[in-house]
C-alpha cells in the first residue's frame, strides 16, 4: 500500500510545517490517495478502516482550501458524535497551527447556544459539528453557507446507523451548488450508496484494503494502560522478563525523543532512530544496535523500515501503529529463525476501539492481559535469581571463590551464615546498617567489595545475559521514603552498571552543594540506578545542583524516588 512523504503531496509550507510539528513522518495510504484528488477539486469516497489517518486526510485539504481572508464558513464537516467533532475540531486546529487567520469551531447538541451564536458570529471558516444542531443553527440563520466550498461526512455509516440520515440529506439540499463533498465510512451500506448518487458529482473512489497476514511464532498480548503509566508498565514488562534486545515503537517522532530520554535517565540503555537524523547518523545507531552495543531502540516505523533485524527478543508498541499491515510488520522484527518472539502493545483510551478494528480488519490474534504488578515483577525476580543461582551451583568453576571461602571458613565463620551474608549482599543489602553511613563517608566503603563481586567484567561490545545477573538485588524493601526521619530517597540514574561507588555519591552531592557529608543517609546502588538518602532540609537544593552534573559520563536527572524506583533491580 503506497505511502508518501507529505512534501510530495502539494502541500503549502504551512501545512507541511504543522505536519511535522505533529510529529507525522509521511502520509499514511489513505492520506497519501486522497489528499491530491482533494486538492483537485474532486469529490471523494474514501474508505478505510478506524485509525488509518482519516481525519488528516480531509482535514488537511480542507485547510489548504479554505481563504483565511474571507470570514465566512467555507469547510463544514459533519461527524456523527460531539466526542468526535471536538478530535476532529483538535486536529483541525493542529494541522491549521502556521495558518493564520484560520479559525475553527466545533458545534454540537448539548452545548450552550449563547456561544455557538458568539464562535459563528465572530467568522470562523471550519466548522464541525453533528448533523442536528448543525441544522438548527442553519435553520436559525446563525450559520450562513453561502461561501461553503466543502463538505465532508466523516464516518458516513455511523451518522447513518444513529439516524441523521434526513438531518444530512436536507444539510445536503441546502448547501451551494458547485460545493466539493468528501464522504468518509468504514463500510458502504445502501443508504450511503444512494446519498452519493444523489449528492456527488463524478466521486473518486478511495478504498484502502486491510492487509492481512499474521507473523506466526510470536506471541501477542496487549494492555490497556493509562498514557501517564506507560512508562512504568513498560520498564515493568522489560523488567519481569528481563528483556535486553528489543524495539519499542512510538508513533512520533516527539514521542521517540521523549521516551527515549525517559528510559535512559531510568537507567536502560537506549537510543532512537527518526526521520529527523541523517543517514549517517542512523547508520551509526544501527550499527551499534546489530551489535549489540545497547539494549532498546525507540524508532517510528518510518525509521525502522527496511532495517533488517531478525533476532530480537521483544517488540513493544509503546503506541498503536496505524494499521493492521504496520502492526504486523513491527511485530515481524521478532519471532524469527524460529524462535518465539514477543510483541507488546500498549493501548489507552480510544485507542482500544482503534485495536479491535484492527484485529477485526487485519484478523491479528492478539490477546489482553492484566498489567503486571509489582509483586510480579518481584516474585518473577526471585524466581530468575534462584534460577541463575542454581545454574552457577552446577556449572561448579570457582576455583578464585573457594579460596575466598577457606579464608572465611579458616577465620571460623560457619559456612551457613556465609551463604546467608552473600544472598543478604546480593539483594542490595548494605554490609551493615551502619556501613552505609561509614561507605559514605569512608575512602574505602565496605560496599566496594560487593560492587566488584557484583560487577565481574564484561566482554566489550557484547551484552549478553551476564552471569552478574545473579549478583542482583532481588528482594525488594517497601516503599521508599528515607530510612530514617528527616531523609527522602532521591533516585539517581546510575547504577552500578556505571560503576558507581556510595564515594561517588557523597563525594559528588558534597562537592556540588558545599554541604557535609551528612546530609546523605543511606545509598543503595542498584544495577541501572541508585537510591540516595538526602536530609529534607537540603533535598530541593541538592535536587537542584545535581540536576545535568555529569557522573562517570552520565548525566545525572535526579528525581523523587517511587515505589517503582524502589522495586527495580
Ligand atoms: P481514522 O479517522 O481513520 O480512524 P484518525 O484520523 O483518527 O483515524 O487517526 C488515528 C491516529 O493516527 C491519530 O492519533 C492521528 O493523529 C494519527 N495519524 C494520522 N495520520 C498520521 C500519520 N501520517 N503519521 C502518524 N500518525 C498519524
Ligand atoms: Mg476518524
Amino acid at each position: 500500500m503506497e505511502k508518501r512523504p507529505f512534501n510530495e503531496l502539494g502541500l503549502s509550507p504551512e501545512v507541511l510545517k504543522a505536519v511535522d510539528k505533529m510529529g507525522f513522518e509521511e502520509a499514511s495510504p489513505i492520506q497519501t490517495a486522497v489528499i491530491p484528488l482533494a486538492l483537485s477539486g474532486r469529490d471523494i469516497v474514501g474508505q478505510s478502516s478506524t485509525g488509518s489517518g482519516k481525519t488528516a486526510a480531509f482535514a488537511i485539504p480542507a485547510i489548504s482550501k479554505v481563504d483565511s481572508h474571507v470570514r465566512a464558513v467555507q469547510v463544514l464537516i459533519l461527524c456523527p458524535t460531539r466526542e468526535l467533532a471536538v478530535q476532529v475540531s483538535e486536529e483541525v486546529g493542529k494541522l491549521a497551527h502556521f495558518k493564520r487567520g484560520l479559525h475553527s469551531v466545533p458545534i454540537y447538541g448539548g452545548q450552550s447556544y449563547e456561544r455557538q451564536f458568539r464562535a459563528l458570529a465572530a467568522g470562523v471558516q471550519v466548522v464541525i459539528g453533528t448533523p442536528g444542531r448543525l441544522l438548527d443553527h442553519m435553520e436559525r440563520g446563525t450559520l450562513k453557507l453561502d461561501g461553503l466550498r466543502m463538505v465532508v461526512l466523516d464516518e458516513a455509516d455511523r451518522m447513518l446507523d444513529m439516524g441523521f440520515r434526513d438531518d444530512i440529506e436536507r444539510i445536503l439540499s441546502a448547501v451551494p451548488v458547485g460545493r466539493q463533498l468528501l464522504f468518509f465510512s468504514a463500510t458502504l451500506p445502501r443508504g450511503i450508496q444512494d446519498m452519493i448518487k444523489r449528492y456527488s458529482k463524478d466521486p473518486a473512489w478511495v478504498k484502502i484494503e486491510a492487509v492481512t497476514q499474521n507473523a506466526p511464532k510470536v506471541e501477542q498480548v496487549y494492555f490497556e494502560v493509562e498514557r501517564r503509566s506507560k512508562v512504568e508498565v513498560l520498564t515493568r514488562v522489560i523488567d519481569l522478563h528481563d528483556f535486553r534486545y528489543g524495539i519499542i515503537f512510538c508513533s512520533t517522532k516527539i514521542m521517540v525523543d521523549e521516551l527515549d530520554d525517559h528510559l535512559h535517565s531510568r537507567g536502560y540503555a537506549t537510543d532512537r532512530l527518526h526521520g529527523d537524523m541523517s543517514q549517517a547518523q542512523r547508520d551509526r545507531v544501527m550499527e551499534k544496535f546489530r551489535r549489540r552495543g545497547f539494549e532498546f531502540l525507540v524508532a517510528t516505523d518510518v525509521a525502522a523500515r527496511g532495517i533488517d533485524l531478525d533476532d530480537l527478543e521483544v517488540v513493544f508498541n509503546f503506541d498503536l501503529p496505524n494499521d493492521a499491515e504496520d502492526y504486523t510488520h513491527r511485530i515481524g522484527r521478532t519471532g524469527r529463525a524460529g524462535r518465539e518472539g514477543r510483541a507488546f502493545t500498549f493501548v489507552s483510551g480510544r485507542e482500544l476501539w482503534k485495536l479491535q478494528s484492527m484485529v477485526r480488519f487485519g484478523k491479528l490474534k492478539i490477546r489482553r492481559e492484566n498489567v503486571p504488578s509489582l509483586d510480579q515483577v518481584e516474585e518473577a525476580r526471585t524466581n530468575l535469581f534462584f534460577e541463575k543461582l542454581r545454574a552457577t551451583l552446577d556449572q561448579g568453576a570457582f576455583k578464585r571463590q573457594d579460596r575466598l571461602l577457606d579464608r572465611l571458613l579458616e577465620q571460623g565463620y560457619p559456612s551457613t551464615d556465609i551463604c546467608a551474608a552473600l544472598i543478604h549482599l546480593l539483594q542490595g543489602g548494605q554490609a551493615t546498617e551502619d556501613d552505609a553511613q561509614v561507605a559514605a563517608g569512608s575512602k574505602k566503603p565496605a560496599r566496594e567489595m560487593s560492587d566488584q563481586m557484583a560487577e565481574p567484567k564484561r566482554q566489550p561490545g557484547r551484552r549478553e545475559k551476564p552471569v552478574s545477573q545473579v549478583s542482583d538485588p532481588m528482594w525488594i524493601p517497601q516503599a521508599r521514603t528515607g530510612r530514617e526521619a528527616g531523609f527522602t530517597a532521591v533516585f539517581l540514574n546510575v547504577g552500578r552498571k556505571n560503576r558507581i561507588t556510595p564515594a561517588d555519591v557523597v563525594g559528588k552531592i558534597a562537592g556540588v552543594t558545599r554541604l557535609p557529608a551528612s546530609v546523605v543517609g543511606a545509598i543503595d546502588i542498584r544495577q541501572r540506578h541508585t537510591l540516595v538518602d538526602v536530609s529534607d532540609e537540603h533535598l530541593p537544593m541538592i535536587l537542584e545542583k545535581l540536576k545535568g552534573i555529569r557522573v562517570k559520563g552520565q548525566s545525572l536527572a535526579p528525581t523523587l524516588a517511587t515505589e517503582g524506583d524502589a522495586a527495580r533491580e
